[in-house]
């Protein structure tokens, strides 16, 4: 059985993108898994010879705060049954935000480590969006640019070095 990774984080901060130049590593065919899965996106990844299952979590329902903080929370849960590997994905451009905690925290709680990427880091002028994550005590966040690949072979030979 391939590895499981999942792909989570508030809207917009490039999870699709990052999905994107992941799977495009082995020329993925990426489907959605119609029935089975609501707002799940699967693809197929290789990097260094090791292949493994990708999850993007996707779609978003409504702008209400409180739905809103919810459903990233049913996105994160739904995830976490699946993965074996969990990337929590940052938006380096806009900062901290809430409800990066409040996932930070889920993650925590379920005992279930995962990578920390901070995404829209598109070379390395930008990497001082980076102290900015440090508040949410993550030890190691990989700074990425999902758009424009810097940072990328960084994170994937750390995320696939013991799978
Ligand atoms: P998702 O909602 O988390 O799946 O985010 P998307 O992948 O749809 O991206 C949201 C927006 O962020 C889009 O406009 C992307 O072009 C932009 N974006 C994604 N990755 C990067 C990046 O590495 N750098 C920059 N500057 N923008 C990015
Ligand atoms: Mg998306």
């Amino acid at each position: 059985m391939k590895p499981v990774v999942a792909l989570v984080g508030r809207p917009n901060v490039g999870k699709s993108t990052l999905f994107n130049r992941m799977t495009r590593s082995r020329d993925a065919i990426v489907d959605d898994m119609a029935g089975v899965t609501r707002d799940r996106h699967f693809g197929e990844a290789m990097w260094e010879g090791r292949p493994f299952v990708l999850v993007d979590t996707g779609g978003f329902l409504s702008n209400d705060a409180d739905s809103f903080a919810a459903h990233i929370r049913a996105q994160v849960e739904m995830a976490l049954e699946d993965a074996d590997h969990v990337v929590l994905v940052l938006d380096g451009k806009s900062g901290v935000s809430y409800y990066d905690r409040d996932l930070v925290d889920l993650l925590r709680a379920k005992g279930k480590p995962f990578f920390c990427i901070v995404n829209k880091i598109d070379g390395e002028r930008h990497e001082i969006a980076l102290t900015d994550f440090y508040a949410l005590g993550i030890e190691e966040p990989f700074p990425v640019s999902a758009e424009h690949g810097y940072g990328f072979s960084d994170f994937m030979d750390a995320l696939t070095e013991d799978m």
